[in-house]
């Protein structure tokens, strides 16, 4: 597979770092750096216009050695296969460092949602799921919402599948309106496990959580939850930046005000509630801890040096380029990564597949629960494995992905 300048190639440069240092045998290391399986589908669908498109779809199993593949769907005009690919295999490893008994998956349309009307989504949704049926499931392969893909797309695509084999089928894909079969608890998982990471990484460099600072970048889902938590814990929500702009105050921001702020505006920019400030600023800032919880490669060796933070949570999927990882880690800053910090959503997306499968759902008290002690155990293992190889947490986590999954391929045997 060629991998100049791809996704995919850099996802195996992070691969090879750990693999290199498990001394992984060359047969699994090379079962663990291809796709298991890649489906590539075209989705004629007739426009509100009256004419027909054809929109190419994708659906990845990167790796199903420990269970189902379990990753999202996207839509995008910028989809590609490598990215999917990816995308895919980064799945696999964050299911092996959560300890949940899932494969790595994900599926992708080339397409403009926000040029579509509703009826097109659905046809669309519903054609990409008729085309790539055979290979999905509540024992194969279970979606998710990803970028632009929601919990109606979610529903139609329950919808479509149910349809397909007589029966309802719930398990067939996560982050489902509650009516539907969805989780408590669910919306608010992935900001709560980068809640339980913080508070444990404070632990672990030995400061307290009651009264530290903390900057965020992005105030959706991820941000804004992580926030809440975290003020809940006593830390101190001094910045925050979004797409528009930011706001400072030292003090301490008021979350409650500035959450009915974004509910008018759209964006933190003007809060009265603190000073403004740019992105660039929010990375320099003398805080604790520092969560990028927005978008990828926000933190470049441009910004990196004058970061000031304790501890840098990866809120978002890959905000730090590889080599500012490599300046902070030289620096002594301690980054917890994506693949461990944002698992909190994918854990509980296995708790709503389990529950489903049960047919009986839990408290939101009971997801939470099973949440801190997933994300505790996830968080041990890796600080523990980074500890004993002496490497940075992601180079760790990766480690602790890779043995999962290399242990089973091992105790399975090659079936030919
Ligand atoms: P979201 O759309 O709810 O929020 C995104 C936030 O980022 C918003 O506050 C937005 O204003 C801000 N933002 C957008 N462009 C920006 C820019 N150029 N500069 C600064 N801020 C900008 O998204 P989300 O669900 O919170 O996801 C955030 C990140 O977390 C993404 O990388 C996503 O892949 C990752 N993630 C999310 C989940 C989940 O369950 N939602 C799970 C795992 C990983």
């Amino acid at each position: 597979m060629a991998t100049n300048g791809s996704i995919f190639g850099a996802m195996l440069q992070e691969f090879d770092g750990a693999a290199r240092i498990l001394n992984l045998e060359p047969g699994i290391w090379k079962i663990l750096t291809h796709p298991k399986r890649q489906i590539t589908v075209s989705c004629p669908v007739q426009m509100d216009n009256g004419e027909i498109e054809v929109f190419t779809g994708y659906r990845v199993q990167y790796n199903i050695t420990l269970g189902p593949a379990k990753g999202g769907i996207r839509y995008h005009p910028g989809v590609t296969l490598d990215e999917v690919t990816a995308l895919a295999a980064w799945m696999t490893w964050k299911c092996a460092v959560a300890h949940i008994p899932f494969g790595g998956g994900k599926g992708g349309v080339i397409c403009d949602p926000t040029r579509m009307s509703r009826r097109e989504l659905e046809a669309l949704t519903r054609r990409y799921v008729a085309e790539i049926i055979d290979a999905i499931g509540p024992e194969k392969d279970v979606p998710a919402p990803d970028v632009k893909t929601n919990d109606q797309v979610m529903a139609w695509v329950m919808d479509t599948y149910s349809m397909h084999v007589g029966h309802t089928s719930t398990a067939v894909v996560t982050g489902k309106p509650l009516e539907l079969g969805g989780s408590l608890g669910r919306r608010e998982a992935t900001g709560r496990g980068v809640m339980i990471v913080t508070r444990e990484s404070a632990k672990h460099l030995g400061f307290e959580i009651k009264g530290a600072t903390v900057a965020l970048q992005g105030f959706g889902n991820v941000g804004s939850i992580s926030a809440e938590l975290l003020a809940e814990l006593g830390a101190r929500i001094v910045a925050i930046a979004d797409w528009k702009g930011g706001v400072y105050n030292g003090g301490g921001l008021d979350l409650v005000k500035l959450t009915d702020h974004v509910r008018q505006r759209k964006t933190v920019d003007g809060f009265s509630g603190g000073d403004p400030l740019t992105n660039e600023e929010l990375f320099k800032l003398d805080v604790d801890i520092l969560i990028p919880a927005a978008l990828e490669n926000q933190i470049t060796m441009e910004n990196a040096q004058s970061i000031r933070a304790k501890v840098v949570v990866e809120g978002a999927n890959g905000p730090t380029t590889p080599d500012a990882h490599r300046h902070l880690h030289e620096r002594g800053v301690m980054v917890v990564p994506d693949i461990l910090a944002n698992s909190g959503g994918v854990t509980t997306s296995y708790f709503e597949w389990v529950q489903d499968r049960y047919g009986y759902f839990w408290t939101e008290k009971e997801v939470n629960e099973r949440l801190e002690a997933k994300m505790c155990e996830a968080f041990g293992a890796v600080l523990q494995n980074s500890l004993k190889f002496r490497v940075d947490l992601r180079t760790a986590a990766y480690i602790v992905a890779i043995n999962r999954v290399a242990t089973v391929t091992r105790m399975r045997g090659m079936y030919a």
